[in-house]
């Protein structure tokens, strides 16, 4: 524990210890040898005795209480702590009573022993999150004057070309424009595969650069990059608190002033109205005011929340704030998005089937030109099939439409590239095709000239993370799309998912996930997965919005709740794992914590008076410590 204790808690420590080591001198005096017994006015020089490890131990309990009364605001734990222990002490004045000066004294040493513990186990929570996160550049080198200095990544404008050497740290998003090599992007996205980059590469701030030498000429200044991006998310995270942590806040307001004025009605009503004694009675009083400290709970929920956010942006996935890990442990539907979601959305071309008199090159010509400013996967791949290069001064006029495909003129001839919808908005008379894919239908003024027939492939782990989060208490899978009918059963049925909405604009994906909405059970919560193209109002109106595959897409982490950084469905199977943890793991404290304060509260009554001060301080400090261990299991990603 000596590790990584700063000065003040080292300081801390030390008192502890010297107090401890004069506490048991003591203990061992009085019970061992009864020491004090023998002398003249035993009592009093035992009452002295232990004032001194209880001052040298709790003498800033004391100061502070004192600080609280003297600014009107002296309702906190240092004041509950003196109250307790003070009257241990004061119950020397009860002739018949059994002294507690011992007790006393253990109150405080025992708490204080607790104090230390929490903001040690606190502060290496934050640390060991702030270590996973360690992903921030300190310095891009810039060609200047052709030599290379190291400048602040902050200060590197947008369009420069910056050199990452081997074993150096992206500091800007940007796209590779000479040199091969594979990046480390475990930081990010928990994936220990390094990506391979070659000229032409997209590249993420943060990655480490492993084999060869890169030029990168950067497209985003350094506040919009990706790592400036996950901090930001990652330390905004607090804002966003769950409502169990509100309840543990609100809790606690009623609890502590509850539990003391019990106290005060034990400690004045029952030797009143119940013959017990007044020694008794106060002792009990002195029982309920040590364990009605809240912190085993005001510090391991939060604590949990924030262990299990930060477990989680060790793999790769980003929780906005405690709320959503919430929401996410409650859900029991997924709807997924399917295209870039459960597929790779990467489209083979399967075939070209051009009308009559057409060239099929020429059709897959006119389709590319057409696509040539999208960025939907499908457009991606029907660029890629094309060999020729495209002249982007020749396409005019483009028009996406969302859903459906594009319009655009190219070479003054009006092209359309997209499903029956848009031919049927277009009124271009298509016909259908005899193998099942999805298709393309392209029309040249007006005019069909064929379609281009494509498919998806399933991605690797989809079904594995289907049947992982049906494992995990999902209920229901559900997927929208935009595809045909036929190519969304064929996918749902390798993959198994239960139910398919297909054909569905970006619109209709959103009043699907309201029919989802309404049909919820009590308690029972929605999560939307996409990538983030096309499906951002979606993402925004489930009751938790995922977004996959984010690194580098703004929209998607701007919309979504969590951000997963790679594209793996495994990871939302994981996500879930994560946010039941964490959930179950705050609720075992809360249960216990207040379980095992109430068992003891009803032991310390006076006409029942089994539970000793030692029991309460187990009850304060004791309960505190197991609860914040276990909060601290939230930080392992569990598998
Ligand atoms: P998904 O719901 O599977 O992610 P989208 O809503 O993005 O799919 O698209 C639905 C359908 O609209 C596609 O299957 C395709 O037929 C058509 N489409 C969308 N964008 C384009 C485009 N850029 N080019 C051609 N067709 C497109
Ligand atoms: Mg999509």
């Amino acid at each position: 524990m000596a590790r990584g204790l700063t000065k003040k808690q080292k300081k801390t420590r030390n008192r502890i210890l010297v107090a401890l080591a004069i506490f048991f001198a003591l203990e061992v005096a009085e019970v061992g040898f009864e020491a004090f017994d023998a002398l003249p006015n035993g009592l009093w020089f035992e009452f002295a005795a232990f004032l001194v490890p209880y001052l040298i131990a709790g003498y800033d309990v004391l100061k502070k209480a004192w600080h609280g009364i003297v600014h009107h605001q002296p309702f906190d734990e240092n004041l509950l702590m003196s109250i307790a222990t003070i009257g241990a002490f004061a119950l020397v004045f009860f002739p018949e009573a059994e002294p507690h000066m011992a007790e006393g004294a253990a109150v405080m040493l025992f708490y204080q022993v607790g104090e230390l513990f929490e903001s040690y186990a606190v502060g290496k929570t934050r640390r060991s999150i702030a270590d996973m996160m360690d992903i921030a550049p300190d310095y891009a080198n810039v060609m200047h004057d052709g030599e290379l200095v190291e400048v602040d990544p902050s200060e590197v404008a947008v369009g420069s070309e910056i050199v990452v050497k081997p074993g150096e740290r992206v500091p800007l998003d940007g796209v590779v424009i000479s040199g091969m090599s594979q990046l480390d992007t475990s930081a990010l996205t928990g994936e220990s595969v390094p990506q391979v980059v070659e000229e032409g590469v997209t590249v993420v701030s943060g990655c480490v650069n492993m084999t060869g030498l890169i030029t990168v000429r950067t497209s985003k200044p350094y506040g919009e990059s990706t790592v400036q991006r996950i901090l930001e998310l990652v330390e905004n995270a607090s804002e966003k608190k769950a409502r169990t942590e509100n309840f543990i806040t609100r809790f606690a307001r009623y609890y502590t002033p509850i539990v003391v004025i019990l106290a005060l009605v034990i400690a004045i009503i029952s030797p009143l109205f119940f013959g017990s004694t007044w020694s008794a009675s106060v002792k009990s009083a002195l029982v309920f005011l040590v364990v009605s400290c809240p912190c085993a709970l005001v510090i391991s929920v939060p604590l949990s929340f924030f262990a299990g956010i930060g477990a989680a942006s060790r793999v790769g996935i980003l929780v906005k704030g405690s709320s959503y890990l919430e929401t996410l442990g409650a859900a029991d539907t997924i709807a997924f998005d399917k295209t870039g979601t459960l597929t790779k959305g990467t489209f083979n071309v399967v075939a070209v089937h051009a009308d009559e008199e057409i060239d099929p090159d020429l059709l897959l010509s006119y389709a590319a030109y057409a696509e040539a400013f999208s960025y939907h996967p499908i457009a991606l791949s029907v660029r890629e099939s094309y060999s020729g290069v495209i002249d982007q001064s020749k396409i005019d006029h483009v028009e996406e439409r969302s859903g459906q495909g594009v319009y655009a003129t190219v070479d003054s001839h009006q092209v359309l590239v997209g499903n029956d919808k848009l031919m049927l908005a277009e009124d271009v008379p298509y016909h259908d095709c005899e193998i099942v894919g999805t298709i393309l239908h392209v029309a040249l003024d007006g005019k069909y000239i064929g379609h281009i027939v494509i498919a998806d492939v399933v991605k690797e782990d989809a079904a594995q993370a289907i049947s992982d989060l049906h494992a995990a208490g999902i209920k229901k899978t559900v997927m929208l799309t935009g595809d045909k009918r036929e190519v969304a059963d064929a996918v749902a049925k390798r993959i198994g998912i239960d139910e398919v909405r297909a054909q569905l604009l970006p619109q209709g994906k959103v009043s699907c996930v309201e029919d989802l909405l309404a049909e919820e059970r009590e308690g029972g919560k929605l999560a939307f997965v996409g990538d983030g193209i096309n499906d951002a109002p979606v993402l925004m109106r489930a009751d938790i919005g995922i977004a996959m595959g984010a690194m580098g897409s703004d929209a998607a982490i701007e919309a979504a709740d969590i951000v997963l950084m790679d594209d793996k469905p495994g990871n939302i199977a994981l996500a879930m794992r994560i946010a039941r943890k964490t959930m179950r793991i705050v609720w075992q404290n809360i249960v216990f914590a207040i379980g095992v304060k109430i068992v003891i509260m009803i032991l310390a009554l006076p006409f029942i008076g089994i539970a000793t001060m030692w029991l309460a301080v187990f009850g304060d400090v004791g309960v505190a410590i197991i609860a914040i261990l276990n909060s601290m299991r939230c930080l392992r990603v569990p598998k």
